[in-house]
C-alpha cells in the first residue's frame, strides 16, 4: 500500500493511492481513523481493513484534486541519524562512524510535498539533504536485529534539512538546533510498505537543486542498515507507531561542495529514491 494524509475541502485525510486515484479510507471504512498515527497505532487489524478498503475501491478522488500533506504529521519521535553514507562521512572530513550518530528533529519541523522550506533570518548556510526514512509500525523494546524490519510499517522520502552554522558552529557539539527549525523536516509523498518495495537497502536516491543532480547514490550504500538500527535505538528507548527514522544522507551536499552551495529564496529541492517517490520543496525567505 501507499498510504498518504490529503486535505479535501479543508479536512485532513488518510488516503491509500491506487495509480491515479486516492481512496479515502475512513469514507471506505467508517472503523478506520483519519488520521495517519492513529491507523499504525491500530495495527496489523487495521492496516488489513485499509487494504479491503482500498480493493473496494471507492470513494475515490482524482489525485490532481487533493492536496497532499506530509504522511505522518505529529509522530512521536523523529530520529536522525549523521553520517551513515561512507562518501558523505569523506565530505565532512568526518571519520566513519564506528556506532550511529544519532540526535533528533521534532514534529514541529515536518512539512509535507510543496510546503514551503522557510530559511530563518539567523542562518547564513542552509543546506540539502535527501534520505530514506523508515516509518515504525509495531512498537518495541530491545528489539533483535532479525525481527527488526518487522517493526517497520513502510518507508518514504525524508528531507533532512540543515543549518551548517547551527550545527556545527554553535558551543556544546550539539546538532540539534541546526537540525530543528521549523519546515527543516520535509516529508513525504507517501509511507509506502514493504511488500510494494523490492529491496529497502538497494535503491536509487538522489536529489536535485533548481533541476540539477546534486546528490545521486543508492540505499546499499548505509553503513548501518535500517534493521541494525532499529535494534541499537531500541535498546534505548521504545519505538512508537509513526516514529521515524532519517536514516542519512549520501554526498553532495551542499557544504561539501567547492565552492559550497547554500539553499537561497527562490530555490526548489526535489528528493527522490526510486519506488518511493518524488518530494519537491520550495525554498522561501523565512
Ligand atoms: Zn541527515
Amino acid at each position: 500500500m501507499r498510504l498518504l494524509t490529503f486535505e479535501h475541502q479543508g479536512q485532513r485525510r488518510i488516503g491509500a493511492r491506487s495509480g491515479d486515484t486516492i481512496v479515502d479510507l475512513n469514507q471506505a471504512d467508517p472503523t478506520l481513523p483519519t488520521d495517519m498515527r492513529s491507523l499504525l497505532g491500530a495495527g496489523p487489524a487495521a492496516l488489513n481493513a485499509a487494504r479491503a478498503a482500498l480493493e473496494k475501491g471507492a470513494p475515490a478522488f482524482d489525485a490532481g484534486q487533493v492536496d497532499v500533506a506530509a504522511p505522518i504529521a505529529n509522530p512521536e519521535k523523529v530520529i536522525c541519524i549523521g553520517l551513515n553514507y561512507a562518501d558523505h562521512a569523506a565530505e565532512s572530513n568526518m571519520p566513519i562512524p564506528s556506532e550511529p550518530i544519532v540526535f533528533s528533529k521534532f514534529a514541529s519541523a515536518i512539512i509535507g510535498p510543496g510546503d514551503p522550506i522557510n530559511l530563518p533570518p539567523v542562518s547564513q548556510k542552509v543546506d540539502y539533504e535527501a534520505e530514506l526514512v523508515a516509518v515504525i509500525g509495531t512498537p518495541g523494546r530491545n528489539i533483535s536485529e532479525a525481527d527488526a524490519l518487522n517493526h517497520v510499517v513502510g518507508y518514504t522520502v525524508g528531507h533532512d534539512v540543515s543549518a551548517r552554522d547551527y550545527q556545527l558552529e554553535k558551543p556544546g557539539g550539539q546538532w540539534l538546533l541546526g537540525k530543528a527549525f521549523d519546515t527543516f523536516a520535509p516529508l513525504g509523498p507517501d509511507i509506502v510498505t514493504p511488500d510494494e518495495i523490492s529491496d529497502p537497502h538497494n535503491l536509487g536516491i538522489r536529489s536535485f537543486l533548481n533541476g540539477q543532480t546534486v546528490q545521486e547514490s543508492r540505499t546499499d550504500q548505509l553503513i548501518f542498515k535500517v534493521d541494525r538500527l532499529v535494534a541499537y535505538l531500541s535498546r534505548v528507548l521504545t519505538l512508537r507507531p509513526g516514529d521515524l527514522i532519517f536514516t542519512g544522507t549520501p554526498s553532495g551536499v551542499g557544504m561539501g561542495r567547492d565552492p559550497q552551495v547554500w539553499l537561497k529564496p527562490g530555490d526548489t529541492v526535489v528528493c527522490e529514491i526510486d519506488e518511493l517517490g518524488r518530494l519537491e520543496n520550495p525554498v522561501t525567505a523565512g
